[in-house]
């Protein structure tokens, strides 16, 4: 593993932090508050090509390639980890179309991902009785003539509102009722689909999340990604990336609650000293710097291995579990550190406190993701 960033990653690190300063960082209270979706910010992150980073540029991305994105998730989450789920679904998306697209899928969507003109794209594999047990969905794709005909429900839609793509994964019969869940690209605005019930949140809550039902939903059979019955090949390949990312999105997140933190602890005084001061604050950043540090690691090992084509499902379920765990106990102690301060909104670390959480449930619970480590260890 190289520990020493090219001058291209150097570049895109430092453009993302510059990004998050400016375009996102003073507004992500606001838009956490009134539950408010950035789009603008969004489209600029579009026009600047942090949505097609994992697309190599004959094909019209940026190809950035994975370890850069997962450092310009890093610095972005640290402004609003809310963007950074669209940026990270988005991007795994136009992923696993330049993996799996035919020559006019590329062509017909991945330069749109790259020039802005696609505001986000949606990964829509979870139903409301679905989500470890990927295998058990029930959305149906029935095959009519040159068609196929998506009817079902589908759950927990990230940014399902405002996608201009769905990558959705529904059943397939091949004979003899041998269902094989397959994936179809859907644009938006397509008669049959629309958007459900949006989620009451418990943290980032400027990115909505919803249900999707589709009602006699026809797609001709070129909307295929991947083939008839190789839903869960896209899908767990896009996982093995979004993982990537959950685990650079949570690094984000942790280190502006350790950010917020060290301030703090120099800030506020107790029996007349700074609490920074006391060794039983001082250990808790120590490990809180520590545990991002080898999280950054994982996740960057892990990066680097998807960059060079290298198997690395095992590695990036490691890089989500440890980051994640770590960047919840890194929220948790930043509460701490800051007393009562730490449970209400006028400090940032309630916010972290609330955001980091749902990184050790989606894109793979915990749990499962220790299956996948148990396995692959054990084999
Ligand atoms: C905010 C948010 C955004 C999301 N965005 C998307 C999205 O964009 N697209 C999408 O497709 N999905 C999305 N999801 C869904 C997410 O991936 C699922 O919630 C997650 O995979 C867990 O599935 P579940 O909620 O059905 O929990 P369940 O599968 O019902 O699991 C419940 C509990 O049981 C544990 N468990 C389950 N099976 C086992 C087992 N075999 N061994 C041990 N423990 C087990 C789980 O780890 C968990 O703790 C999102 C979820 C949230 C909360």
């Amino acid at each position: 593993m190289q520990l020493e960033l090219t001058e291209h990653q150097r570049l895109t690190k430092d453009a993302a932090r510059k990004f998050a300063a400016q375009h996102l960082a003073p507004f992500a209270a606001g838009w956490d508050k009134k539950e408010e979706f950035p789009a603008q910010a969004l489209q600029k992150l579009g026009e600047a090509g942090f949505l097609a980073m994992l697309v190599p540029e004959d094909e019209g991305g940026t190809g950035a390639g994975a370890v850069a994105y997962a450092l310009a998730i890093m610095e972005l989450a640290e402004g609003c980890p809310a963007t950074t789920v669209t940026m990270s679904v988005t991007n795994m998306v136009a992923d696993v179309i330049s993996r799996f697209g035919t020559p006019e899928q590329k062509q017909r969507y991945l330069p749109k991902f790259a020039d802005g003109s696609f505001l986000c794209a949606s990964f829509s594999l979870s139903e409301p009785g679905a989500g470890s047990d990927a295998a058990g969905l029930k959305a149906r794709a029935d095959q009519d003539g040159d068609d196929y005909v998506l009817n079902g429900e589908k759950a927990w839609v990230s940014h399902g509102e405002e996608a201009s793509l769905y990558l959705i994964m529904a059943q397939v019969d091949q004979g003899g009722g041998k269902l094989k869940p397959t994936a179809f690209l859907v644009e938006r605005g397509a008669k049959g689909l629309s958007v459900g019930r949006r989620e009451e949140k418990m943290g980032l809550r400027a990115s909505h999340t919803c249900g999707l039902v589709l009602d006699g939903l026809r797609v001709p059979k070129t909307a295929i990604l991947g083939g008839e019955g190789n839903g869960l090949k896209v899908a767990l390949t896009a996982l093995d990336g979004g993982r990537i990312g959950v685990g650079a999105q949570a690094i984000g997140i942790a280190r502006a609650a350790l950010q917020a933190s060290l301030k703090y602890a120099k800030d506020r005084q107790t029996f007349g000293k700074a609490i920074g001061e006391f060794q039983a604050i001082q250990w808790k950043l120590a490990n809180m710097a520590t545990e991002l540090d080898a999280a950054t690691l994982l996740v960057l090992r892990a990066a680097e291995m998807r960059e060079k084509k290298q198997p690395c499902t095992k590695e990036a379920a490691m890089a989500k579990l440890f980051a994640t765990d770590a960047a919840y106990r890194v929220c948790n102690e930043a509460v701490q550190i800051h007393g009562g301060y730490g449970y209400i909104g006028e400090f940032p670390v309630e916010r972290h406190f609330r955001d980091v959480r749902v990184t050790q449930i989606y894109e793979g619970a915990n749990e499962i993701q220790r299956i996948v480590i148990a396995r692959a260890v054990l084999s």
